[in-house]
């Protein structure tokens, strides 16, 4: 089987100033186009070490795709290393010189003798057109049919290169006539070892499609991956596995593929014609933001107050003085009392609360960072609250309790028992 391998260039990758979201790009890519990839390098702007893992990727595969190094300053070495490594020098590239010439003409700017570099290639490759930009990409050759493809690292133009131009010269090279369909199955509130025990059985024996389960927070998405000719014929072996899945995890799958907790809440309310408004103390807007994040939220969204202090929870929310001496504002009677004055007064059918402990500091052994009340409330008997109990610092707490609401949410509006 051919396989190929990704090398990211850039010392910024490699002092966490920078996220390779340029090889998470060209994997996925390469996938979808049924070509195996089974290492990944990255390296610094260091021409000997550029070259070097040049050097060991072609000695476990048939090609590289690389991105990165590819402008005219000092710390773009690609293209020297790809030549060292592979043993030849460079030639002038025509039609890459006149367009640079082009844009520079355009722009009214002078062109430098850095700037022509990027119109030399290694000798004998093919070049990548970048109409994105100055650089252009090229198809570097080694003996024994191994390739080089070099592209810019910058995202815009490095992605419609790949697309149009690598993609197709793998395709043709592997004759790889084969496709990855991937559908996510996404569930909330079920626990890893629940998942397994559930559908453990399926994970170990399937082969094609193949299952993975990948788990977030009190979250855990089941991919099923199929390795077909066509995206159709994909498609067909995805199916019967995905409704077995569905049906062995039903009570916590929420949505598919770019489905999120908060859209898929959403989606219920808006399909009974509810408005939902929030009230945030320790979530800080947490929720709000999630949901206005989904495209059409403004349907079903009315609002949401960050009721953080006291005062605000009292004048806006109408919570009752009484009770917030007696109980703290950190308890189950404000969190309900807050969810029925953002219901009340901000117009809208249902309303999510929350109030809680944050930390690091506040905590008494009575109410210990990480406690966290949940109201919903819809002016019916549906009205309900919850008590959580979250670890982790405060970043993790408010987290965990932004997905809790969500799910608790969406279970609310499936119209669960116990949500
Ligand atoms: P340029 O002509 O702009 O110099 P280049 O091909 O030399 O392009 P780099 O200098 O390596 O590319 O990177 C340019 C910019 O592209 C980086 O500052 C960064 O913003 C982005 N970039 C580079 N590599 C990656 C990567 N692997 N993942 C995500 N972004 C990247
Ligand atoms: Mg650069």
């Amino acid at each position: 089987m051919p396989s190929v391998e990704i090398v990211a260039v850039g010392t910024e990758l490699l002092l966490g100033q920078l996220v390779d979201t340029n090889t998470a790009f060209i994997a996925g890519e390469l996938a979808r186009a049924g070509i195996n990839v089974h290492s990944t390098q990255c390296v610094g702007d260091n021409r000997e070490r550029i070259a070097a893992a040049i050097r060991t990727s072609l000695s476990r595969a048939d090609g590289i795709v690389m991105t990165g190094g590819l402008g005219p300053t000092v710390d773009d070495l690609t293209r020297d290393a790809v030549c060292a490594a592979l043993g030849v020098g460079t030639e002038l590239y025509e039609p890459a010189l006149r367009a640079m010439e082009a844009i520079f003409a355009k722009f009214g700017r002078p062109m430098r003798e850095n700037n022509r570099k990027q119109a030399e290639l290694p000798a004998g490759s093919r070049p990548l057109d970048n109409p994105r930009g100055t650089a252009p990409g090229f198809i570097a050759f080694g003996s024994e049919e191994q390739f080089v493809a070099c592209m810019p690292g910058v995202p815009r133009e490095m992605k419609p290169m790949l697309v149009e131009q690598v993609v197709p010269f793998l395709r043709d090279r592997f004759a790889a006539h084969e496709t990855i369909v991937t559908r996510v199955i996404h569930t909330i509130g079920l626990g890893e070892s629940e998942i397994d025990y559930r559908i453990g059985d399926l994970f170990r024996s399937c082969e094609n499609p193949k299952i993975a389960v990948l788990a977030h927070e009190f979250r855990a998405d089941v991919k099923i991956m199929a390795k077909a000719p066509d995206a159709a014929q994909a498609e067909a072996m995805i199916a019967p596995l995905q409704n077995e899945l569905v049906r062995r995890l039903e009570d916590g799958v929420f949505g598919y593929d770019a489905d999120t907790p908060a859209s898929a809440a959403l989606a219920l309310l808006a399909s009974q014609h509810q408005r939902l408004a929030l009230a945030e103390s320790c979530t800080g807007g947490r929720i709000a933001a999630a949901l206005t994040s989904v495209p059409g939220s403004s349907k079903t969204f009315v609002g949401a107050l960050v009721a953080y202090d006291d005062s605000v929870k009292l004048s806006q929310l109408h919570v009752d003085p009484t009770t917030l001496q007696r109980d703290g504002a950190v308890s189950e009677e404000v969190a309900r009392q807050m969810a029925r004055g953002a219901r009340t007064h901000l117009g809208a059918g249902v309303a999510l609360a929350t109030t809680g402990i944050a930390g690091p500091d506040g905590g008494t052994p009575e109410k210990p960072v990480g406690l966290v009340f949940f109201a919903l409330d819809d002016g019916t008997q549906r009205s309900r609250a919850w008590t959580f109990r979250f670890d982790g610092d405060r970043e993790t707490i408010q987290r965990r309790a932004t997905t809790t609401a969500l799910n608790l949410l969406w279970r609310y509006a499936r119209g669960d028992q116990e949500p």
